[in-house]
């Protein structure tokens, strides 16, 4: 599971956040310059300004055949409709089977001269359904989970944070484009599907740099792209395509787009309905009554920060942005961690993790690194352990994959990241491994398959009566306890089966809770209208 929701599309949600600008208007000292630019003595400017104005000529064009610069600065509000399927890499039940083919329908009606958002996103993927709706109005923004039916206020609402789904409209890419001209720079010529292409960069406020790809026939926008460090890819592309446009009004807009990431196919949609200034009403941004009102998340994440749980059992809070936890155990003569978060675009989350832990327990090698289970966000930080000297331990279908992973070359990822030291794996056979000395006892326990993983370990301490478990059951960090996932389900009655006297269960996201929250979870999911997706 990812940040941002429990779903594992929420990828797809943290990678178009990434790629954010400000939508504003035009400079004007931009809008009129691109003949005369082309017609510039090119032994009078050097390379980068002769680099620019070949860009800004191919935007310019690529803004007239989407409809024209009046025609695109004239959209006020839309509403975009899509649906789609969601294809889980990197975050599907088996690392080397096939990926995971989940579902996505959104609705997305903004207005920006009113500064007026509503998404209503609905997923079904990995043992997760979710449905989200999003709601702002100004300074005032309000995330409501349909299915558990709370309301989390929105730290610091604005529609800018919205800029990768306001971005499904490529005539916003290129306005911001436009709006950061000086940083627009001729890349070269491609192919895409057989076609050539003419693309460009520019950068945006976030320091990102895109590429745009423009269909050298129609100049139109067929992909936006841009280059990253992926903890488990390496040196990786994240892009998304606009195959065929329709006209709206005088403007082009696509018909559906499709997400890639490292390659492969990662959500794509078709858009069923795009209406462009219809001034929606407002009683669309109305917040619903009757949800639980949770806490906002804090403006920024607090650090990571070390609670000790119990004698020489220790929780490591708050890494990856604040959406990941990591459970460490010192033994006498060792210390064992779980899992070891990365982000999307690699954090250097394992260097702080390590730092923490040493300078909890110091003086004792990090003997042991047990993964949950394979997926990216929870897994991707296992080379500095490896760097570290520390063995890794997990079930055996992950194996193969992470030797792979492990010998990728990449030039992105950080040389403390990308360690030469051979690999020690060792896997928890027959569904069960025990730690122990004369104070200590951690039992591990494989209790997949499940909608999410089909190997899937959990970490029991029966002296202390605490269980560690990864993305099965989420408290809130601000509260309440969202309803039981279908993994969820799965996750308590294997627990049941398994018979083990727990007290207290920590996770790698949200707040320790107890065996009664998670039977109200499940009370309320059993009440719900809810369906079970997925057998458990
Ligand atoms: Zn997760
Ligand atoms: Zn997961």
């Amino acid at each position: 599971m990812r940040k941002l929701s429990s779903h594992p599309l929420s990828i797809v949600a943290s990678i178009t956040a990434l790629t954010i600008a400000v939508v504003s208007n035009v400079t004007a000292q931009y809008s009129n310059g691109s003949a005369k630019a082309r017609a510039t003595n090119n032994n009078d400017v050097g390379a980068s300004q002769r680099s620019y104005q070949q860009a800004r000529w191919v935007l310019d064009e690529g803004i007239k055949a989407m409809g024209g610069l009046e025609a695109l600065r004239a959209i006020k509000d839309f509403t975009l409709k899509e649906k789609g399927r969601i294809h889980a890499r990197y975050q599907s039940a088996s690392p080397d089977g096939p990926v995971d083919v989940g579902t996505s329908e959104e609705t997305l009606i903004v207005d920006n001269e009113r500064g007026l958002l509503f998404d209503e996103l609905k997923t079904a993927n990995g043992g997760f359904n979710n449905w989200v709706t999003t709601i702002i109005k100004g300074t005032e923004g309000h995330a409501l989970d349909m299915w558990s039916r709370t309301d989390t206020p929105i730290a610091n609402p604005s529609l800018n944070n919205f800029r990768g789904q306001i971005r499904r409209l490529p005539p916003f890419i290129l306005l911001e484009a436009l709006d950061r001209a000086p940083t627009l720079r001729w890349v070269g010529e491609d192919q895409l599907g057989g076609k050539k292409q003419r693309v460009i960069s520019v950068i945006r406020p976030d320091n990102q740099q895109l590429a745009l790809y423009f269909d050298a026939q129609t100049n139109l926008l067929t992909r936006y792209e841009f280059l990253y460090a992926d903890p488990m890819a390496g040196d990786s592309v994240i892009g998304q395509t606009y195959a065929a446009y329709r006209a709206v009004g005088n403007v082009k807009i696509p018909t559906g787009r499709v997400l890639y990431n490292s390659g492969g196919v990662v959500q794509e949609t078709e858009y069923t309905e795009v209406l462009i200034n219809t001034r929606p009403a407002e009683s669309v941004f109305q917040i619903p009554q009757g949800f639980e009102k949770l806490d906002a998340p804090p403006a920024t994440p607090p650090p990571p920060a070390v609670a000790k749980v119990a004698d020489d059992v220790y929780m490591l809070n708050g890494l990856a942005g604040g959406t990941h936890n990591i459970m460490f155990v010192a033994f006498n003569d060792y210390i064992l961690v779980i899992e070891a978060p990365e982000q999307i675009f690699y954090g250097s989350n394992s260097i702080q993790a390590l730092a923490k832990i040493k300078e909890t327990v110091p003086g004792k090698p990090i003997k042991y690194l047990v993964l949950t289970h394979h997926h990216s966000d929870h897994a991707g930080g296992f080379r500095e352990y490896v760097a570290e000297g520390s063995t890794l331990v997990t079930a055996p279908g992950n194996k193969s994959f992470l030797e792979q992973v492990a010998k990728l070359e990449s030039s992105m990822l950080p040389k403390t990241a990308w360690s030469k030291r051979p690999m020690t794996i060792e896997t928890v056979e027959n569904k069960k491994r025990v730690f122990e000395d004369d104070k200590h006892r951690l039992e591990l326990y494989d209790i997949g398959p499940n909608p999410h993983a089909k190997e899937m370990l959990v970490a029991y301490l029966p002296k202390q009566k605490i269980l560690f478990q990864a993305d099965m059951f989420n408290a809130n960090p601000n509260g309440s306890i969202p309803i039981a996932q279908d993994i969820t389900l799965s996750f308590s009655e294997n627990l049941q089966k398994l018979g083990l006297a727990v007290e207290k269960i920590y996770g790698v996201h949200g707040r320790p809770a107890t065996p009664d929250e998670l039977k109200t979870s499940i009370d309320r999911r059993r009440s719900s209208e809810l369906k079970i997706q997925s057998g458990h």
